[in-house]
């Protein structure tokens, strides 16, 4: 199943979501804090652990949705810049490699491109978020010891970046809700990674597919166009 997955009636949602996320980051702390309140009282050692642990969860789950999020909601002006792939892909690699080996996961990535000077447009960290969110559905979507697995080609105007996991896969249903604020599977899922990807993907001029299969894997495609640098202008000129 391909699937062409920019949806604009989706993304408009997203400037709504602001006070709704602030709300899913409070809920869990104003939880991690009455749990901690309680522990200062006189309580038997096992309900303190079970305090505590539901401390440390409440306190993860904000992390996660901060973590899923907050690039992409910081109000900075927009500050595109030429963004190298290569490089970019290669320090995603090295964010994600802790979480992969958590999860006896091997990254392996392959760069086909035809030149080394190819750019495109964007901001940086933005564009990183997104990539981490969907290398990190990769490696969540493996429970024993799959390959995720990045590549780069090009095409004459565009740069293809492909993230290909030997995971769970996605029925049908879950393919046409990719996207969806909250949409998850995950029993600590924020449902958020995906529609800040979208949103990022679509702020730079590309889109992203998705084919999945069942039981045998997942693989997102992010197309983007490529930008003419002055040294590609001089070449067309000479
Ligand atoms: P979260 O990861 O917190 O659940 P996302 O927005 O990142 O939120 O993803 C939403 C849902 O899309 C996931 O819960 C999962 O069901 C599905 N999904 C995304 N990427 C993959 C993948 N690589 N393999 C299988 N399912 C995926
Ligand atoms: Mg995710």
């Amino acid at each position: 199943v391909l699937q062409k997955l920019i949806k604009a009636e989706k993304l408009e949602v997203v400037s709504h979501l602001a006070a709704s996320i602030s709300h899913e980051v409070r809920n869990p702390l104003t939880v991690s804090r009455g749990f901690i309140q309680m522990l200062s009282g006189d309580i038997p050692p096992q309900t303190r652990k079970k305090y505590v642990d539901i401390a440390l969860e409440e306190l993860d789950r904000a992390t996660e949705v901060i973590n899923d999020y907050l690039t992409f909601a910081k109000p900075v002006p927009d500050q595109k810049e030429l963004i190298h792939l290569p490089e970019q892909i290669l320090h995603a690699i090295k964010v994600i490699t802790p979480l992969a080996n958590m999860n006896g996961v091997e990254v392996k990535h392959v760069i086909e491109l035809e030149d080394e000077e190819f750019f495109v447009n964007g901001e940086r960290k933005k564009f990183q978020q997104c990539l981490i969110n969907l290398m990190k559905n990769g490696i969540e979507s493996m429970t024993d010891n799959g390959q995720l697995q990045i590549r780069l080609t090009n095409t004459n105007t565009t740069i293809q970046i492909d993230i290909q996991d030997e995971g769970s896969g996605m029925t049908q249903e879950q393919i046409t809700r990719l996207g969806e604020p909250y949409f998850t599977t995950k029993a600590k899922g924020t449902g958020l990674g995906m529609m800040v990807s979208f949103s990022i993907i679509k702020a730079m001029g590309g889109s992203i597919n998705v084919s999945s299969e069942l039981g045998k894997g997942t693989s997102f495609s992010i197309i983007l166009p490529i930008v003419q640098t002055q040294r590609d202008q001089r070449k067309v000129s000479g």
